[in-house]
């Protein structure tokens, strides 16, 4: 098998096979490993913004994606104990895609994945990166198939770290990961049919020690993906003695907030509850950018509360991959890491630094019944507001240009 390679992507999330795909475009030699096999269902909202849509049409799969996603996403409403308040979500000035849509994870990554087989990329699943060692210019990987004994060391100029931010990954500080706190967020996810929800509608929920989200999504499926607090769930879990944590959450969720009540008066649930967790919103990427390139949830992480995962974990790839792209005779013969590193990290902390940190803000008051009390009777007379947050948090703004890719292939 080939083991050289000019760059190493490690996962398979959008932000990594976003990267594989945009550098095997250009000529590059990619190697992209992903523990898991595919189609796997994955604990996210599942809302893609509009400011992706012509990624995904400059990466091939916009068609698929066109044919595949759920109805467009044009109205927010905010759910809170047994009040709504509804506003109209803000479109994209310009192009074909106005509004976001929703498409399950299941799908989404694997159309990715797919493309980026295509694109020359080597698709290594299910094979997981178990160390990295190397500096840039000289990384090696040690990795292997799950569930077999082949392991291999692969090597290459640049690695770049797209494992997410959810599961134990090579760079993990795995003490940090061990420390329990009562404010520790757990995520969790189900999909059901026949909800009784609005096309078009996107909402928010917000419930005392946490906050959440549905959407109708492919195939008229509705996706209700939540955050809740550690000692929200104990608490729901001791009530609710003997059921499992996802079926506690959906009682408490149908408890809390009248709208999940109304759209599963008559839903079937399609397959069990998903959970991760705890999940550690915030910034991860080093200020010099580090060693090793992060993309996605490896790099920085907003509270799922703005549904804008997807579009950073593909915008970063984007931001970086263009730099690479540009820049790719002098990275391959062994220079200019350290300086595409500095560059990509400052671009991304601008472009996403201010949105996770709003995201922290929206998700602290969504969880505090007593912030709602104080907000909802000015949303009420002021909706609007929603449709300013949801443009704030980045719904319509895009980080990249979608064509900065295609300029300089490899000669
Ligand atoms: C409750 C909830 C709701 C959300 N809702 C939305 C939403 O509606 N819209 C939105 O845009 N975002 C949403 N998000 C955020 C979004 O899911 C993430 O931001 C996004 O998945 C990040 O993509 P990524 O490619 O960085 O990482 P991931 O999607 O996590 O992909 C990482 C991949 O790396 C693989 N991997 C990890 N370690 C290794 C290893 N050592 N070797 C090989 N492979 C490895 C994993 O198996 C995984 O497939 C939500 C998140 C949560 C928790």
């Amino acid at each position: 098998m080939q083991t050289r390679y000019d760059a190493i992507v490690i996962g398979a999330g959008p932000a990594g096979s976003s990267a594989a795909i945009l550098l095997a475009q250009a000529g590059w030699s990619v190697a992209i490993l992903e523990k898991q096999c595919y189609p796997r269902r994955k604990v996210c909202g599942e809302c893609i913004a509009a400011s992706n849509l012509p990624l995904l049409e400059e990466l091939g799969v916009g068609t698929m994606f066109d044919v595949l996603a759920g109805p467009e996403l044009r109205h927010v409403e905010l759910m809170c104990a047994d009040h709504s308040i509804r506003a109209e979500l803000p479109p994209q000035s310009h192009g074909r895609h106005r509004w976001g849509r929703a498409l399950g994870r299941d799908r989404f990554d694997a159309l990715l994945l797919d493309r980026a087989r295509e694109s020359g990329a080597t698709v290594l699943q299910p094979w997981e990166a178990h160390a990295v060692r190397g500096r840039p210019g000289a990384f090696q990987c040690d990795a292997g198939t799950v569930g077999s004994d082949t392991h291999a060391v692969l090597t290459a100029r640049v690695l770049i770290a797209a494992h997410g931010s959810w599961e134990l990954a090579p760079m993990a500080d795995g003490a940090q990961r061990r420390l329990q706190r009562a404010s520790d967020l757990f995520a969790f996810k189900a999909n059901f049919h026949e909800a009784a929800l609005a096309d078009g509608l996107l909402p928010i929920l917000a419930f005392p020690g946490g906050y959440g989200g549905m959407v109708v999504s492919n195939s008229g499926m509705t996706t209700l993906a939540c955050c809740i607090r550690r000692d929200r769930l104990t608490a729901c879990r001791k009530e609710m003695r003997g059921r499992r944590a996802g079926d506690a959450v959906e009682v408490y969720l149908k408890q809390s907030c009248a709208g999940v009540r109304h759209a599963l008066a008559g839903a079937r649930r399609q397959g069990a509850w998903l959970s991760v967790g705890p999940i550690r919103p915030g910034i991860r990427m080093p200020d010099d950018g580090g060693d090793v390139f992060l993309v996605g949830n490896a790099a920085g992480e907003a509270h799922p509360i703005i549904g804008e995962g997807i579009s950073m974990a593909m915008q970063s790839s984007w931001l970086l991959c263009e730099r690479l792209i540009a820049d790719g005779a002098t990275i391959l013969a062994g220079g200019a890491q350290r300086q595409i590193q500095r560059g990509y990290a400052d671009a991304w902390r601008r472009n996403f630094a201010p949105r996770i940190h709003l995201a922290a803000l929206f998700s602290h008051l969504a969880m505090r019944p007593a912030m709602a009390s104080v907000l909802l009777p000015v949303l009420r007379c002021w909706p609007a507001a929603l449709t300013h947050a949801a443009r704030l948090s980045g719904k319509v703004k895009r980080a990249v240009d979608p064509q900065t890719c295609r300029a300089a292939a490899l000669p």
